[in-house]
């Protein structure tokens, strides 16, 4: 079974309850959670906004096709009272963000779902907790370790 692994981050409301409220659903309705990094407080990325985040990441056992996890994500994120989606890379704040990061080696570039995550080597936020539950794993395209990628993402940001 293809080892899937996920972002969460939540910047309104009671953040580290949504989280472990994400974490539940996702055991029940995607797979068996078989790691959670610690929650880290990050500051908001790519938009203004004086509400930090709190974000973690998560490694999951699931039979589901990746397009199947896509919408029970995003369901759960509705039901943790997700209003909007950011468009066209605007953010906002939101109370729960659930991002697809890596799906075993799967390589996917579709309409609604792209894996990997693009933006994954660029996010300090997601790398660190990533780090953190898998640092040996290596990312499908670029052939580094998520452990070099977060070394080489902390060096480039100074
Ligand atoms: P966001 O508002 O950041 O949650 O944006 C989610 C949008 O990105 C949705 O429309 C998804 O269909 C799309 N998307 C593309 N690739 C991914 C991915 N790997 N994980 C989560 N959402 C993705």
């Amino acid at each position: 079974m293809p080892k899937l692994y996920l972002s969460l981050g939540s910047n309104e409301g009671d953040r580290e309850q949504l989280l472990r409220s994400a974490i539940d659903a996702i055991g029940l309705l995607i797979g068996p959670v078989d790691g959670i990094s610690p929650f880290v407080e990050t500051e908001p990325w790519g938009f203004e906004s004086p509400h930090p985040f709190v974000n973690a990441a998560l490694s999951v056992e699931t039979s589901l096709p990746a397009m199947d996890v896509l919408e029970r994500t995003q369901s759960i994120e509705r039901q943790l009272g997700r209003r909007r989606k950011s468009i066209a890379g605007r953010y906002e704040d939101r109370p729960i963000d659930i991002d697809l990061l890596l799906y075993g080696d799967l390589v996917l570039t579709t309409e609604r779902l792209t894996l990997p995550h693009p933006l994954l080597p660029e996010r300090l936020f997601v790398l660190e907790p990533l780090a953190e539950i898998a640092p040996q794993i290596l990312h499908p395209t670029l052939g580094k370790t998520i452990q070099t990628l977060r070394d080489e993402l902390r060096l480039r940001l100074g």
